[in-house]
């Protein structure tokens, strides 16, 4: 595993002209199926089973998730046993995110998607643990406090000044926990991948709210949540024209579900002077790669060749 994560400097004619300087923490390189903010969020989640007497560690996921074979991969290489409940019927044979999941020894087990809504509410889980034994429940996407204070590692890493720092997000733990370790002067941006993405605030509030003296730093994070494309893994041409073209630019590969919307937003962002002149800024590439096979599959089509 890569870590620290490297930060790479970009350099392209739009920064110039712009006069901004612009720099990828590369959370992508940590591992190919740890998926960059996925270690951050898992971290602190394995010191916590470890601690205590559990005999499995289950968490929750869609059939392309990122997080489901991050944690199968995790509990493969610390010998923790992996149950992943999968949103929706089973279909065989299964797409390869799933497939390496169970070639990693996680069992899987479908919900309907009605119960899966459930999934985070006291009688599903406590149905859980009557049915399963003691098992650690780590929720979806890895987005409890444990979760959030492994994305601060990710500011901790940087060693150099910046104004601002750009994430894209699914539940608002990563950039819950990246806000968590700003500096007065610095602003955390960050772009929701699905529909009405305001929501984000809400999520990120009530992570702090279980943290002392965290609510302050709501005032430092901002949204932009113009970036969805259509909602959680939809797309449009546009993007995979703009991760393409990205690739060509920069050698750094981005997924259509969630660091395509934050390089292209971010893109949008800097091209319409959001950015003002001089700042220094960090984008953090929270991974995702592995989804990229399962979505060509998916749609029949080829994104990088
Ligand atoms: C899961 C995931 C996210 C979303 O992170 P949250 O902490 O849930 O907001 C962002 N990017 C990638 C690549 C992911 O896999």
């Amino acid at each position: 595993m890569q870590i620290p994560s490297p930060l790479q400097k970009l350099d392209l004619p739009l920064f110039n002209q712009k006069e901004i300087e612009v720099w990828v923490k590369r959370d992508d390189l940590i591992h190919d199926e740890i998926s960059g903010n996925k270690w951050r969020k898992l971290k602190y989640n394995i010191q916590k089973y470890k601690e205590g007497n559990y005999k499995a560690l289950l968490t929750f996921g869609g059939a392309y998730s990122n997080h489901i074979l991050a944690t199968a991969k995790v509990g493969f290489d610390f010998g923790i046993n992996t149950i992943g409940i999968i949103r929706g019927e089973e279909h065989l044979p299964l797409n390869p995110t799933l497939q390496k999941a169970v070639a990693l020894g996680m069992e899987l087990k479908y919900v309907s998607r009605s119960d899966y809504r459930e999934k985070h509410t006291k009688p599903f889980t406590d149905k859980l643990i009557k049915d399963l034994g003691n098992i650690y429940i780590v929720p979806e996407g890895g987005g409890n406090i444990e979760g959030v204070l492994g994305c601060k590692n990710i500011v901790e890493e940087i060693e150099q000044d910046f104004d601002y720092i750009l994430t894209d997000c699914g539940t608002g733990a990563t950039l819950a926990g990246i806000g968590l370790a700003l500096k007065k002067h610095q602003k955390a941006i960050g772009i929701p991948v699905l529909k009405g993405g305001g929501f984000i605030e809400k999520e990120v509030y009530n992570f702090y709210s279980q943290i002392d003296n965290a609510t302050q730093f709501l005032a430092q994070i901002d949204l932009k949540t113009a970036y969805h494309f259509g909602g959680y893994a939809k797309h449009k041409p546009a993007l995979l024209d703009f991760m393409r073209t990205f690739y060509k630019q920069t050698n750094i590969k981005t997924d259509p579900i969630y660091t395509g919307k934050l390089f292209y937003g971010f893109m949008d962002l800097v091209e319409n002077d959001y950015f003002p002149n001089h700042s220094k800024i960090i984008v953090v590439h929270t991974g995702g790669l592995q989804g990229i096979e399962g979505f060509e599959k998916r749609y029949k089509l080829s994104i990088y060749s």
